[in-house]
């Protein structure tokens, strides 16, 4: 996610002043109808948290989430039969229902492309998503930690033109649409993005691309990068939340969802094999973080940690998103175990669970130890030495 106003996890998590009790693990079907927008619509799908207030947050096959008010609920009833997953086809069915007519769907082993791009396009997307998907998980595993297997298929909307993607993504993004070039998306769960040999002026001619060679001739580009890389970014949340390393809707802490985006974001377009540029130094973020140690209070690292409002600031942001990446920068090269061992803590977070700011920092002690003036020396000089 970039910065935005309106932000879904904001308005997401404006329930969390009702007082939660988990679900009982429900494999059960539960029927449910609720009146929104004056309108009655049912829904089935399986309860992942049940507010004491009767509000619900209910999970469809399709790997939606519905956060229902206790208002807007008519009836419930618990199903015999049990929940079960959509899988690809089923998915790609629906997509296609409920988008405007002349879209198709490309299937790859874990994503369903849905598109109104050149069948070419759709390729190129594919096969980055999926080679983003491999480096991903080869990560993970290569630090001890095998990821799960995404439930739902990985769901991604690429439009043909900035201006039918912003009429979709309005409703998303509301006004911010015209500066964002994708985004993921925590309830939906689907990236959505449009043809980006069309944005920034990249492509010389008005025409679309059609053939594989001229979309990577486009944007392998260094004017392209930045671009790329915030597809890659979008698609490394989608990653993360569904591999069993983040909880969709959990507070995580923003240095660390964000953190691991930017971690991961540099492009990987010459290589077939695998993403060679996962773990790359991100000059972007490493200017910048250098630019404000100048200006860095003695507090900077505990604020990094507790204070997520500064992502969600437009003029605090790019400060935060640099510190961001290089303090995963840092405890990804050297306190490897240590921060594996913290992410699989917080990967048991349920849904809409927050932390609030001891919580946070109690978390990251508990991992890192209690000395945080010393991990954030060990962490100034780590940075200092790397080009
Ligand atoms: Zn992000």
């Amino acid at each position: 996610m970039r910065v935005r106003p309106g932000d879904i996890t904001r308005r997401a998590l404006a329930v969390s002043s009702i007082v939660l009790a988990w679900a009982a693990a429900a494999p059960a079907l539960e029927r449910v109808t609720l009146r929104r927008d004056a309108t009655e619509q049912q829904l089935a799908g399986r309860v992942l948290v049940e507010a004491q207030d009767g509000g619900l947050l209910l999970e469809t096959p399709d790997g939606i989430l519905w956060l229902i008010q206790p208002d807007e609920l008519v009836r419930r009833e618990t199903d015999q039969a049990a929940f079960e997953p959509w899988g690809a086809a089923e998915v790609a069915q629906r997509l296609l229902a409920e988008l405007p007519p002349g879209f198709k769907v490309r299937q790859t082993a874990n994503y369903v492309i849905c598109y109104n791009t050149s069948d070419a396009y759709a390729d190129w997307c594919g096969s980055l998503f999926e080679r983003l998907y491999r480096g991903f998980h080869n990560f993970w595993k290569n630090r001890g930690w095998e990821l799960n297997r995404p439930e739902f298929p990985l769901v991604a909307l690429v439009f043909d033109s900035q201006a039918s993607y912003a009429q979709y993504a309005a409703k998303d993004l509301g006004p911010a649409t015209r500066s964002i070039i994708g985004y993921y998306h925590l309830q939906t769960n689907r990236v959505t993005t449009y043809d980006l040999t069309g944005a920034d002026g990249l492509r010389k001619q008005q025409r679309g691309v059609s053939s594989a060679a001229h979309i990577n001739q486009i944007l392998s580009q260094p004017a392209a990068e930045r671009t790329v890389a915030t597809l890659v970014h979008e698609a490394t949340h989608q990653l993360a939340y569904n591999s069993g390393l983040q909880t969709r809707l959990a507070g995580h802490p923003m240095w660390v969802s964000e953190g691991l985006a930017v971690y991961f974001e540099t492009p990987d377009l010459d290589s077939a094999r695998g993403w060679r540029s996962i773990g790359a130094v991100n000059r972007v973020h490493l200017q910048r973080f250098r630019s404000l140690l100048a200006r860095r209070p003695a507090t900077a690292l505990a604020t990094l940690l507790t204070d997520d409002a500064r992502f969600r600031d437009p003029t605090a942001a790019p400060d935060a998103y640099a510190e961001a990446w290089a303090l995963n920068y840092f405890l990804l090269q050297a306190r490897r175990e240590q921060y594996v061992q913290y992410l699989q803590a917080g990967a048991t977070l349920p849904p809409l669970a927050q932390r609030d700011r001891d919580q946070k920092l109690a978390d990251f002690r508990r991992a890192f130890g209690e000395d945080l003036a010393r991990l954030d020396e060990d962490f100034l000089r780590y940075m200092q030495r790397v080009r």
